[in-house]
C-alpha cells in the first residue's frame, strides 16, 4: 500500500499513522520527524530547516525534496509507505509522482483528515510529545496520569518548539495557502477519501480502514 496522511496540522495524522503504519506493516515516513532528527542532531540540514520550522514556515521545496527522496530508496519502502506531513506543496506532490513513476508504483489513496481551526489550535497548544518514545498527550483531550510523565515509558513530557499560538496560526494560514490545492490534485485523480477527523481517535482510524480496505 502506498497512501499519504494530508491533513492540517494538529488534525491527527501522527497519532492514525501510528496505527496505519502497524495496521499495513508499512514505514511511516514524516518529514516533520525527519527534520526534527536532523534538528537535534544539528546537521546541516537541520540547521537551516529550523528557520523555516520555528516561524511556522514550510521548509522550502529543494531541501525537502532531498531528505524525502533519499528515504524512498530504502529497503523497507519496497513494499510501501505511509507519507505522514508530504507531499504539502504541489511541487511535492509532482515530484513524488515522477519518483513514483520511475520505480513503476503508484499511489494507493489519499487519506484527508478535516479537522475545524478552533480545534486544532486546543490541539496543539495542549500537545505534548514523549521526548523518549514518541508517544502524544495532549493537556484538554488526552492528559497523561502524572504531569510531565510519559503513561507508556516514563520518559519527559515537552512541548514542540513550533506549537505555540503564533506559530500554529502561522502554520494553518500555510496549510490553507499551500497545501490546500493537493486537495483538488488528488481529488481529480479519483485518489481522495475525506474523513471527519473531529471524531474519536478509534472513530477516525475505523473510517481509515473502511476507505483504505476498499482501495487495496
Ligand atoms: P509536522 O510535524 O508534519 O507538522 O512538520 C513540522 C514542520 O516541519 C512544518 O511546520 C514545516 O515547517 C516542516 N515540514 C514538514 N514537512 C514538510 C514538507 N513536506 N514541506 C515543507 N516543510 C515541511
Amino acid at each position: 500500500m502506498r497512501i499519504i496522511l494530508l491533513g492540517s496540522p494538529g488534525s491527527g495524522k501522527g497519532t492514525q499513522a501510528t496505527r496505519i503504519e502497524k495496521k499495513y506493516d508499512i514505514p511511516h515516513i514524516s518529514t516533520g520527524d525527519i527534520f526534527r532528527s536532523n534538528i537535534s542532531k544539528q546537521t546541516e540540514i537541520g540547521i537551516e530547516a529550523k528557520k523555516y520550522i520555528d516561524q511556522g514556515l514550510l521548509v522550502p521545496d529543494e531541501l525537502t525534496l532531498k531528505i524525502v527522496e533519499s528515504r524512498f530508496l530504502e529497503d523497507d519502502c519496497k513494499g510501501g509507505f505511509l507519507l505522514d506531513g508530504f507531499p504539502r506543496t504541489l511541487v511535492q506532490a509532482e515530484a513524488l509522482d515522477k519518483e513514483l513513476e520511475k520505480i513503476g508504483k503508484s499511489l494507493n489513496a489519499v487519506i484527508n483528515l478535516t479537522v475545524k481551526d478552533d480545534t486544532i489550535i486546543k490541539r496543539m497548544t495542549g500537545r505534548r510529545v514523549c521526548g523518549s518514545c514518541g508517544e502524544n498527550f495532549n493537556l484538554y483531550f488526552n492528559k497523561s496520569r502524572v504531569e510531565s510523565t510519559c503513561d507508556k515509558c516514563g520518559g519527559t513530557l515537552y512541548t514542540r518548539a513550533d506549537d505555540n499560538v503564533e506559530t500554529v496560526t502561522n502554520r494553518l494560514k500555510v496549510y490553507k495557502d499551500q497545501t490546500f490545492p493537493l486537495i483538488d490534485f488528488y481529488g481529480k485523480k479519483g485518489l481522495l477519501a475525506t474523513i471527519n477527523g473531529e471524531q474519536a481517535a478509534d472513530d477516525v482510524f475505523i473510517a481509515i480502514i473502511e476507505a483504505l480496505e476498499k482501495v487495496k
